[in-house]
Order: C-alpha cells, then sequence, then structure tokens
C-alpha cells in the first residue's frame, strides 16, 4: 500500500477479493441464477508457463508467465500483459476479473483476461526482452489468438513488446495477424490515439461528471496525482476544454498554483520522466497533501490505494473520478458514501484504453487504419453511451457510481450466460 503519511488500519484487498465483493455486491441488486455467480468468481482457466531465456553471457534462464482467462461469454478474452518482479497467479486473476467487468460496462464483445511474466523488466537487454516475449507468445501460441484471447502492452511492456508478440505470433501461424494483440506501433496495426485514451476517457468522464453536478468546467478546480499516460493525458484534455487543473504531482511530489497551471507547459512523464518538482514558479507540496485539496474534483491517476481510511475524512474534493486502477480502498470508499463525496470507479472512468483496444482490433481485422479524428469521435461516443448507462442505475436505484457500473456489466454478463445456457 502506498504510504500517505498516516496510519492506516485498512487491511490492503487482494485483485481476488475486490473482484467477487464487487460482484456480490451487484448481484444483490439483480435476479440472476446463483450458479452463474459462483462461475463468475472462478476463471476459465490459468495457464502458468515457464520461458526459457538464453541471457547475453550464454546462461539460461527460466522465468515463469501466466495467462489468467475469466470470462469469454461476450467475445475474446482480452486484457493486459505485464513484466514486472510482483506477478503472481492470484493477481492476474483478480485483473482479469476486473477486465470482464471493465469491458462489460463498455459493452464490448470481450470478455477478461490478464497475464504477465515474473521478471524485472529493467534488469533485461533490449534483445532479452525480445526473446523473453517471443517465447512467451510461443508458450501461449494455443490459447491465444485474434478470436481467442487479445494481450496488450500493461505494466513494463509496451508496444515494442507487442510488435514482437504479434511478429512470433503471425511467423508460426504462417500469415501476418495484427489482431492477435493491441497497442501495437502505428506501421504494423496499432491504432492512433490509443496510447491517450485511458487518459483520454478519464478527462470525457470527469466533465460529463461536472456537468450532471451542475459544475461550470470552466470554474472547476482539479487535482491529479500522477503524471504518466493517464494523469497527464486527463490533464492536457481537461485543461484544453477549460478547465482549472491546480495540482499535478510524479513520485516526487506535486505542484499546486490555485489560479491553475499551465499543463501544455509541464514535461510529460514520456518526454521527461519524472519532472513535475522541477517545473518552476509554483508552490511544491508533498503528494499526500495534493488529495486532500479544496478542490471540486479529485483524479487519482498514479497507483492503487491511495484514497485509505487515514486520509478519507480529510478528503475536500466532491468529485473522485478514477484514473489509476483501484486508488480507493473498501473502507474510504464506504466513507466517501458516507459524506457525500462522488466516486466515479475505475472501471468506467479510464476505461478508454480498451475501448481504442476495441477499436484496434477491429482496424486490424478489417485492414483499415481510422484517422485519430474518428477514433476521438467514436471513443467520445462510447464513453457517453456507457456514462448515460451508468448513470441510468444510480438514478433508478440510488446506489453509489461503482455499485451502478457494476450492476450494468454485470446484468449483461449474466444476461449472456442466460441465453447461451450451460453445455453440455
Ligand atoms: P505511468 O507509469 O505512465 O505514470 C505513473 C505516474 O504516477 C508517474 O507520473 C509517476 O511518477 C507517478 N507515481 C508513481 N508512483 C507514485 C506515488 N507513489 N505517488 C505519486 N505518484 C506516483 O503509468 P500510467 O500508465 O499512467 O498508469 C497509472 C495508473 O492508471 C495505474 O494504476 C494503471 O494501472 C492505470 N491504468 C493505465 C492504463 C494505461 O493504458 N496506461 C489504462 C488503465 C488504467
Amino acid at each position: 500500500m502506498a504510504s500517505t503519511g498516516k496510519q492506516t488500519t485498512d487491511e490492503p484487498e487482494t485483485a481476488v477479493e475486490t473482484a467477487r465483493r464487487q460482484l456480490e455486491r451487484a448481484a444483490a441488486h439483480l435476479d440472476v441464477d446463483r450458479g452463474t455467480i459462483e462461475r463468475l468468481k472462478h476463471p476459465d482457466q490459468v495457464h502458468r508457463v515457464s520461458v526459457p531465456l538464453k541471457r547475453d553471457n550464454g546462461d539460461t534462464d527460466i522465468f515463469t508467465g501466466y495467462r489468467a482467462q475469466h470470462d469469454s461469454v461476450r467475445g475474446p478474452f482480452k486484457g493486459g500483459m505485464r513484466y514486472h518482479p510482483g506477478v503472481t497467479e492470484d493477481e492476474c486473476v483478480g485483473l482479469s476479473m476486473w477486465m470482464t467487468w471493465k469491458c462489460a460496462v463498455m459493452d464490448l464483445p470481450f470478455g477478461g483476461a490478464k497475464g504477465g511474466i515474473i521478471v524485472n523488466p529493467k534488469e533485461l537487454s533490449n534483445e532479452e526482452k525480445e526473446r523473453l516475449t517471443r517465447r512467451f507468445a510461443e508458450e501461449l501460441r494455443d490459447f491465444i489468438g485474434p478470436m481467442r484471447d487479445i494481450p496488450a502492452p500493461d505494466m513494463g511492456t509496451d508496444a515494442q513488446a507487442m510488435a514482437w508478440f504479434m511478429d512470433a505470433y503471425s511467423m508460426q501461424e504462417g500469415e501476418t495477424q495484427p489482431g492477435v494483440v493491441t497497442g501495437k506501433p502505428p506501421v504494423i496495426g496499432g491504432s492512433y490515439g490509443r496510447e491517450e485514451s485511458p487518459g483520454r476517457s478519464v478527462a470525457i468522464i470527469a466533465r460529463e461528471a461536472c456537468e450532471y453536478y451542475d459544475y461550470d468546467l470552466e470554474d472547476t478546480s482539479i487535482a491529479i496525482q500522477g503524471f504518466g499516460s493517464v494523469g497527464a493525458n486527463a490533464a492536457l484534455s481537461l485543461h484544453e476544454w477549460g478547465a482549472n487543473v491546480v495540482a499535478v504531482s510524479d513520485v516526487n511530489g506535486a505542484i499546486y498554483d490555485e489560479d491553475g497551471l499551465d499543463i501544455d507547459a509541464i514535461p510529460t512523464h514520456e518526454e521527461e520522466p519524472e519532472a513535475v518538482t522541477t517545473f518552476d514558479g509554483h508552490e511544491a507540496i508533498p503528494n499526500e497533501k495534493l488529495l486532500e485539496l479544496d478542490v471540486d474534483v479529485l483524479i487519482p491517476a498514479a497507483i492503487g490505494n491511495v484514497l485509505t481510511d487515514a486520509n478519507a475524512h480529510d478528503v475536500q474534493a466532491d468529485i473522485i473520478v478514477e484514473g489509476a486502477n483501484g486508488p480507493t480502498t473498501t473502507t474510504a470508499d464506504e466513507i466517501f458514501e458516507k459524506r457525500d463525496i462522488h466516486v466515479i470507479p475505475d472501471i468506467l472512468a479510464n476505461a478508454g484504453g480498451v475501448t481504442v483496444s476495441y477499436f484496434e482490433w477491429l482496424q486490424d481485422i478489417n485492414r483499415r487504419q481510422w484517422s485519430l479524428e474518428r477514433v476521438n469521435e467514436e471513443l467520445e461516443s462510447e464513453m457517453l453511451t456507457a456514462w448515460d448507462d451508468v448513470r441510468s442505475e444510480v438514478e433508478e436505484r440510488g446506489v453509489t457510481w461503482r455499485d451502478a457500473a457494476y450492476i450494468v456489466g454485470l446484468s449483461r454478463i449474466a444476461a449472456a450466460h442466460t441465453a447461451r445456457g450451460l453445455w453440455p
């Protein structure tokens, strides 16, 4: 759990526990067959593979890789693939379940998957990373494919890794199969706008939330934790649309100016990593202070578990839009509900990433690239539809935004299971 500088008694919940708890909460509102709920508590399959790697020095090391495939009732499995020393089977299973809910909220014809290799990518040379990725693709080849399971970049993997993965798979299949992964470079079937899409969707949802709660975007103050892919892109869009982004941060700390920051001038993580606090002319504050600023909207977009029982009472924002995955603990969520702070959940807010991945897959199987304008227009339209679907549940059932999002997702998955039935 990230340190907020205060004592927390929050028990960190595993991804599987969170996914199962949310499933039960949503099920309590719906008339869903118990058998379907039980089925959804478990992944369809988990593949565990050993990936041998010839090191640059001639040694051979063996790494363990996983691919958890949760539910494919609505279409092929979809989800990220991370290279990180902390990867576990349990984490892959939990995150694959989150992906199922996320795809269903967005009404995408996919189910959830997640995978990865237990490895520190920083300790690999570029050549080693390439060999590891190609061998991982080969080990998983029977279980993945454009109509089966479509990996994407995640922590420690990037567009280049997806290109190697796609190449290795295609070489063995005897034909170019760009649709086997998303997040590729555009020159080999990647989509324009994919990198920016999770941040862009966070901005779209924040804008809609402001409108819903009668905040004029031009007069809205926003604090954003994290200035990486999600945080910086959310900040750039909101700034462009006239919002007053008053604070941003990276791992080294935050900068704050109540009159608003010139977001375009701050180097993003990609341009110059961790350079937010070197940007002169603004008050420097610690990360934990950013979370407690008196702003209209708070966007945690760095890491998980930053809003806990230790700081939830001190948060002064009226609306929280989750840019990161799982930034709010269960206890903090309950405190926010009591305090009437509206929390718009990650599975809706940052789902622009998987949505543009879906666009990429469509472009790949149709062999036709979309312009950036088309990608952004279609993303806007998908996000507004999902927002409306979740809003209807909030209004009709009087539930939180998080429960409403899970209700939307689960009702779609359950209806698909009922329609297809259990075979044999
Ligand atoms: P990133 O690595 O590009 O950026 C992370 C940012 O957070 C950096 O600015 C970093 O300095 C900052 N940071 C790291 N540790 C911090 C700490 N302890 N306190 C404050 N700031 C800290 O990562 P990203 O891709 O922007 O992902 C951010 C979050 O969004 C993660 O939870 C990720 O799972 C989630 N997410 C990412 C995507 C995606 O496609 N990029 C999609 C959906 C969700």
